[in-house]
């Protein structure tokens, strides 16, 4: 079976670790931090686990025993502190990713790269910029808010959110972009469901729900300083979309005609995204999307042009 590695085993790796293991699509799973005993530490607790679920062999180790991975996450780096923006993180977090890059690419070039540091967007686009094979990099894109957003439809409606089709676009942060256009329940509208059992939905419901998604994570971190297992799921379910070359239709980040990466629906599957899809957007929705690629395009500058790292 496959291999999976993960680099930055704080929170945020480690759940994802934890959710890999519980999903049990991989044989091995090795766990690598700057910070070695850490990385140690989460490797047994999860293979604990593992030993009463799928038994997974969850090792810790260095970047050398990365090679032979088909799927890398790399969540290393800082987190937001109460009342900062992810885009604040972005300096830092891409001289983390200098280190982290040349060592990864030395031993496992070929393996499918998911990233889920923040600002992930641009992390993606960073991470592309440091690799031979920039078309296997991929970031955990709005795959979070996306669940998030069926989430809340699941609560309003009183319908399992596994079977609401709907997607938040652009950028993982404060632009991103909430679909109502195709927010559907078995191929009705979002609204015209809710009519069909007798409750009304109005545009303030709508800026309601619009709001709690995109505070979310400001809620969880003011509460709990940081949020990981909602990203630990979806990092799971991308991993596993490629292991098992599922082509599963998911709002991951990856390179798009904006001149930025940005989540997009994309296929994913065992090369990483296989195709993008458009998608058919409102003139408002459309705009909302042009808009939060400019506010990725203009927190690039003095980082990245065209593609390639300036610093
Ligand atoms: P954390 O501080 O708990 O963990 C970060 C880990 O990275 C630490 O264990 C640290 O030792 C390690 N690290 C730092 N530099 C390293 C290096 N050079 N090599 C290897 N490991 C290194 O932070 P966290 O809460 O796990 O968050 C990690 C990242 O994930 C943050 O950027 C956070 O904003 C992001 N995040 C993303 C999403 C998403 O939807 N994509 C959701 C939540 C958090």
């Amino acid at each position: 079976m496959a291999k999976v590695s993960v680099i930055g085993t704080g929170f945020v790796g480690a759940s994802s670790a934890f959710a890999i293991a519980l999903q049990g699509v991989c044989s091995d799973l090795l766990l690598v931090d700057a910070n070695p005993e850490r990385a140690r530490a989460e490797a047994a607790d999860i293979s604990h686990g593992a030993a009463v679920a799928n038994g997974v062999r969850v090792h810790s180790g260095d970047y050398q025993d990365i090679a032979g991975s088909q799927v890398v996450v790399i969540a290393a780096g800082v987190n937001q502190k109460p009342g900062e923006s992810r885009l604040a993180l972005l300096s830092r977090n891409a001289s983390i990713f200098q280190d982290v890059l040349p060592r990864l690419c030395a031993v496992a070039a070929d393996a499918v790269v998911v990233v889920a540091t923040n600002p992930v967007d641009i992390m993606t686009d960073v991470t592309r910029a440091l690799h031979p094979n920039p078309q296997r990099v991929l970031g955990t894109g709005t795959v979070l808010d996306t669940a998030r957003f069926r989430d809340l439809l699941g609560r309003e409606s009183g319908i399992s959110p596994r079977y609401i089709h709907a997607n938040v676009l652009g950028e993982h942060g404060d632009s991103s972009v909430l679909c109502w256009q195709y927010a559907q329940v078995a191929g009705l509208s979002f609204a015209q469901y809710l009519a069909t059992i007798g409750k009304t939905w109005t545009a303030q419901d709508a800026a309601r729900v619009e709001e709690k998604v995109r505070g979310a994570a400001a809620t969880i971190i003011a509460g709990k300083q940081a949020t990981y297992y909602g990203i630990g799921a979806a990092v799971a379910k991308i991993v596993e979309a490629v292991l098992k070359d599922s082509r599963a239709v998911m709002t991951v980040s990856g390179a798009s005609d904006f001149g930025v990466s940005l989540a997009l629906p994309n296929v994913v599957g065992r090369d990483g995204i296989l195709h993008t899809i458009t998608p058919s957007l409102s003139k408002e929705e459309k705009s909302k999307l042009e808009r939060s690629a400019e506010i990725l395009r203009t927190s690039q500058k003095g980082l990245l042009e065209n593609g390639k790292l300036l610093v």
